[in-house]
């Protein structure tokens, strides 16, 4: 099947009792056991509950991977996934990695003895260079936020196997439609499918797909023993937004890449970052592993007292904390995705206070570039 039809008619969303074309919401937390001798497929729900499972099948099959687990949240997904390593290893992750990730790896994991070093991923030598022997995981995002560099994922897999460790990717900025990094040999894949999986604004999720069985059973007992499950209401929400998911990212995407192309063009815009421009520095690399540019793009302004105007004045564009929802969304990393990272540090990454990230909604492009133009065409 291709993309578009596994969208629709992938898993098994048929209710095999009634035929319900729409996924049964089972709002329960526990299942009736027929006697001593034989136990359901289902006992207690933060263990198993049909409609969580329909979602992480259809998840799953979209990433190509053999188990897919729905969370609470993003973070919740990224928590549970990190638990797979104990005290005593370490991770090399990529610098801008989400200000969340950063916040917990470098708080209550580093405070539990998970070490992590933080580098430079566009370069697969600093990548080498921070393996050591307790090494565990790469841990990438690509495109990362909210610089939108390009990460190799070919050639961390290659590393990574070199050195027999894992490779971690958060998909969230591209979704399986433009990016499957497990086809390219990495090991899980994480995202917040608050974003663009959901892609309504109203859920707070996350999911953690494997690639391989074994590992899916590791990630399995996590997250029935940590328990940050997904509600079934949020599983359902997740399922009917999922299902226009294709024709979401190429709206959001051709808008963003014309959007992108305008920008280039303002004299108050300093710098653009987006895969989809062919001066980015990672293109190359980026059109190699993903099939599009995808709908979030980051950039810098002539002054401070400019991105302040453009952040409060805009008006088809939400000033909020978040992206990948039907509309629009301008943000400002230093005060809020990387607010939880120190100044100093976040300066050091490149996330001026002039920078502003740009989640390209289904509104007309149009409309969107008009809006802007009443702060940048002057
Ligand atoms: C939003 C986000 C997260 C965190 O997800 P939540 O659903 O907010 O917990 C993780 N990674 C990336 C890239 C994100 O954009």
């Amino acid at each position: 099947m291709k993309f578009a039809t596994e969208l629709i008619h992938g898993g098994d969303p048929i209710d095999p009792q009634h035929g319900s074309v729409s996924h049964p919401i089972y709002h329960t937390s526990t299942f009736a056991q027929q006697s001593m001798d034989h136990f359901g497929r289902y006992d207690y729900a933060r263990s198993g509950n049909p409609t969580r499972e329909a979602l992480e099948e259809a998840v799953a099959g979209l990433e190509k991977g053999a188990t897919g687990l729905a969370f609470a949240s993003g973070m919740a997904a990224i928590a549970s996934t990190i638990l797979l390593f104990a005290p005593g290893d370490h991770l090399v992750v990529c610098e801008d990695v989400y200000g969340g990730t950063f916040r917990l790896l470098s708080t209550l994991f580093k405070g539990w003895g998970l070490e992590a070093t933080f580098v430079d991923a566009t370069d697969t030598a600093a990548l080498a260079a921070a393996i050591r022997p307790e090494t565990k995981a790469l841990y990438l995002e690509t495109p990362s936020n909210p610089l939108i560099k390009i990460t190799d994922l070919a050639a961390a897999v290659a590393l990574a196997a070199e050195h027999g460790i894992l490779t971690i990717v958060d998909n969230t900025f591209m979704t399986p439609y433009l990016q499957r990094p497990l086809e390219l040999g990495c090991d899980i894949v994480l995202h917040s499918g608050t974003k663009f999986l959901n892609g309504h604004s109203d859920v707070i999720c996350g999911f953690a797909v494997a690639r391989e069985p074994e590992l899916g059973k590791r990630l399995r007992f996590i997250q029935n023993a940590f328990g940050a499950v997904l509600g079934p209401q949020d599983c359902w929400l997740v399922l009917r937004g999922l299902k226009t998911l294709k024709v979401r990212m190429e709206e959001h995407q051709a808008s963003a890449q014309k959007i992108a192309l305008w920008l280039k063009e303002q004299k108050q815009v300093e710098r653009v970052y987006y895969p989809g421009l062919p001066d980015h520095p990672g293109y190359e690399v980026h059109k190699r592993q993903s099939s599009g540019p995808g709908a979030v793009l980051s950039f810098e302004l002539s002054s401070f007292e400019l991105t302040t105007r453009l952040l409060e004045g805009v008006k088809l564009a939400a000033f909020a904390v978040s992206l990948g929802g039907v509309e629009s969304i301008l943000s400002y990393p230093a005060k809020m995705s990387h607010a939880a990272m120190p100044p100093a540090e976040r300066e050091a990454r490149g996330i001026k206070d002039t920078l502003v990230r740009l989640s390209v909604g289904l509104e007309d492009p149009d409309d969107l570039i008009a809006d802007m133009a009443r702060f940048l065409d002057i």
